[in-house]
């Protein structure tokens, strides 16, 4: 029996965790989940798991969650509560959405767990301080991402030796063959309607402006010590292929399934064995055609702007983040446009000294500051309305 610690519960990738877990409920022993505010869920989810431990990020709502979890369920409320509850596990789940993963990620490496990492943004803002971390002894982390999940597959029929080239692929999202012009005037819920995978709003938004496939350039280049010029990115509309490597050979070995998150999730809780029952397979009967395409960099700016902050390193890819996260929470108020996405970013990306990161204190510095500087870059642009 695996325990798992899900932080990150009631998001997207944590309630589909817990579909995967109930497949195969001799497998997986819920030990703790945690979320940040969606109380109800939380507690639904305590009731039905009955975990050893429930922890909630916003302290005000723990008086609440208390009467609602079953009896001897233990609450941990607060701003350390989600680390807390990721160090105790065989695998620790990392499913918080953004920059408020990094603690989880740090505190799961750190006590020496698998980390089943969905929350990318953590090891992209601090990339050297999570490789600290992953050379604890039995620290190990296995991408849920499903580029890199298939990357993490490709790789064990091939030692990193052996590889010349990552490709990651990418579905293009909803304005693929778009032009900038078109581009000027797309809504919030057109950016919203991702047309293969169903996710959260950040990382759909991310996808519609390829600043997700610039931030997973970054992630592979973290999680597999490959080097920027040896990641390439093409898109490819029908999210089957979910990433490919290139051996030095030639060969080229690559992951296809239905672009559905639980195999990835499964994958990674199921890590080194596999899922015994699948989430659907693939009727090639009825698959058709593959296609695959060159990313457009004049209307998509965002890809490049990531692999120019991933290549100067230091604490830019922290900068590129937080200017992302900020610059998205914007566009989905409705303060700035989707254009403007990037701008904001490209703005923000300037004003970056890269310094080295060497401790936390380090990184949050520089995602405070970039939030900062990004926030300036907002108010000048915001639509007035
Ligand atoms: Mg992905």
């Amino acid at each position: 029996m695996t325990s798992v610690a899900l932080v990150g519960s009631t998001g997207s990738v944590g309630t589909q965790a817990l579909d995967v877990m109930g497949s195969d409920p001799d497998r997986f022993q819920v030990v703790a989940i945690g979320a940040h505010r969606s109380l109800d869920l939380l507690a639904a989810q305590a009731s039905a798991w009955r975990p050893r431990q429930v922890a909630i990020a916003d302290a005000g709502l723990a008086p609440r969650l208390r009467r609602l979890v079953p009896p001897g369920v233990e609450v941990l409320a607060g701003p350390e509560a989600l680390a807390a509850i990721a160090t105790e596990a065989d695998v620790v789940l990392n499913a918080v959405v953004g920059f408020a993963g990094l603690p989880v990620t740090l505190a799961a490496l750190g006590a020496g767990r698998r980390l089943a990492l969905a929350n990318k943004e953590s090891l992209i803002a601090a990339g050297p301080l999570v490789q600290d971390r992953r050379a604890t002894p039995g620290a190990e982390i296995v991408p849920v991402d499903s580029e890199h999940c298939a990357v993490h597959q490709c790789l064990r029929a091939a030692g990193p030796d052996a590889v010349s080239r990552v490709v990651l692929t990418a579905s293009g999202g909803p304005f693929r063959g778009w032009g900038p012009d078109e581009l000027e005037s797309v809504t919030v819920e057109q950016a919203l309607a991702h047309p293969t995978w169903s996710m959260g709003p950040k990382i759909t938004v991310d996808s519609s402006t390829l600043m997700n496939k610039g931030l997973e350039v970054i992630e592979a280049r973290e999680l597999f010590g490959v080097a920027y010029d040896r990641i390439e990115v093409v898109i490819h509309p029908q999210s089957v292929v979910h990433s490919m490597v290139e051996l030095v050979d030639g060969a080229t070995l690559a992951q296809l399934s239905l672009p559905d998150m639980r195999l990835p999730i499964g994958y990674a809780l199921s890590y080194p064995q596999r899922l015994r029952s699948p989430f659907g397979v693939i009727d090639w009967s009825r698959l058709g055609r593959l296609d695959f395409e060159a990313p457009d960099s004049r209307a998509f700016p965002c890809l490049a702007l990531a692999y120019a902050a991933g290549r100067a390193g230091g604490s830019t890819p922290a900068w590129l983040n937080a200017a992302n996260e900020v610059a998205v929470d914007s566009f989905l108020s409705g303060r700035i446009r989707w254009a403007d996405i990037a701008a904001v970013i490209e703005e923000t990306l300037a004003a970056s000294d890269g310094a080295p990161l060497r401790r936390v204190d380090d990184v949050l510095e520089a995602d405070r500051r970039a939030r900062e500087r990004a926030g300036d870059e907002i108010d000048r642009r915001a639509v007035v309305v």
